[in-house]
């Protein structure tokens, strides 16, 4: 369709995402596939949401590893995501805790596709949300914590490394606005860290265990903002698929999972996902 001048651009033009769709890797029209995979929703009494990064750009949250990214623009940025740098060196922490002061994820909203999860819990359907993202917006938009694992931690908490205190990360970006430059945990002086996972460190393996068999026991998962190309992302839909589950994925761009999926809706996220717990048409 040629662009009217005088037309509204869809919050999919603006982001400049082609907008595709597949069901069975057959190509159709994105309005048919969502009506498609809303009936599918509709239908489900368990649904396992796998979010990634993609989820939260409407957010203002840059990806990660994007085009776009942050690391791909400051190489700065992954040293302090290493764990052995951020022990071993104050000034990889005095960077970490300037870059986290100003962090876009610290005023972030949760945005429509958020809240769509929270309609999808609220009708019943949602077994378990696993998430890659560190930004607490599942949980600010308000997703129950017992529904939610957050496989890579959380950006809004911090730890000592010590004697595992644990606390707001409000309170220590307090005191780095007051002139701490790597506030040190006030239970041991121990160093303080986000309660993210970085480089380097494991994954909870209870979080892999949850996601694992949520992931046996549901009948339908959407995949949502992920590339689906690293663990426990890439495990969760062929675990399920395995089991005679759906898969659904919704994302701006192709992922790894897109040949085997059920149903590929490619455009803008916090447009889709209102749309798929809406009901059927
Ligand atoms: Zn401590």
């Amino acid at each position: 369709m040629a662009a009217d001048e005088t037309s509204t651009p869809t919050t999919a033009e603006r982001e400049g995402i082609l907008e595709r769709a597949w069901l069975d890797g057959t190509e159709v029209a994105l309005d048919l596939a969502v009506a498609e995979v809303a009936d599918w929703v509709a239908e489900s009494g368990s649904i396992v949401v796998l979010t990634g990064a993609g989820i939260s750009t409407d957010s203002g949250i840059p990806d990660f590893r994007g085009r776009h990214g942050v690391w791909t623009r400051d190489p700065e940025a992954e040293k302090a995501s290493t764990i052995s740098h951020y022990l071993s060196s104050p000034e990889v922490r005095k960077v970490a805790w300037r870059r986290r002061l100003t962090s876009p994820a610290r005023s972030a909203r949760p945005n429509a596709g958020h809240l769509a999860l929270v309609e999808l819990e609220r009708q019943g359907r949602l077994d378990t949300l696993v998430t890659q993202n560190t930004d607490g917006l599942h949980l600010l938009a308000g997703t129950s914590p017992e529904r939610l694992v957050e496989v890579h931690g959380s950006a809004r908490g911090v730890m000592c490394v010590d004697c595992d205190d644990r606390a707001d990360m409000r309170v220590a970006l307090d005191r780095v606005e007051a002139g701490e430059e790597d506030p040190a945990c006030r239970s041991c002086g121990g160093i303080l860290k986000s309660t993210t996972v970085l480089f380097g460190e494991s994954l909870d393996p209870a979080d892999i265990d949850a996601a694992g068999e949520a992931a046996e026991r549901c009948d339908l998962v959407l995949a949502v903002g992920t590339t689906l190309n690293v663990f426990p992302a890439a495990h969760v839909p062929r675990v399920a698929q395995r089991a005679g589950a759906r898969l659904a994925i919704v994302n701006g761009g192709p992922t790894d999972a897109d040949d085997g999926a059920d149903a590929v809706l490619r455009g803008s996220i916090s447009d889709i996902l209102p749309r798929l717990v809406a009901g059927p048409a």
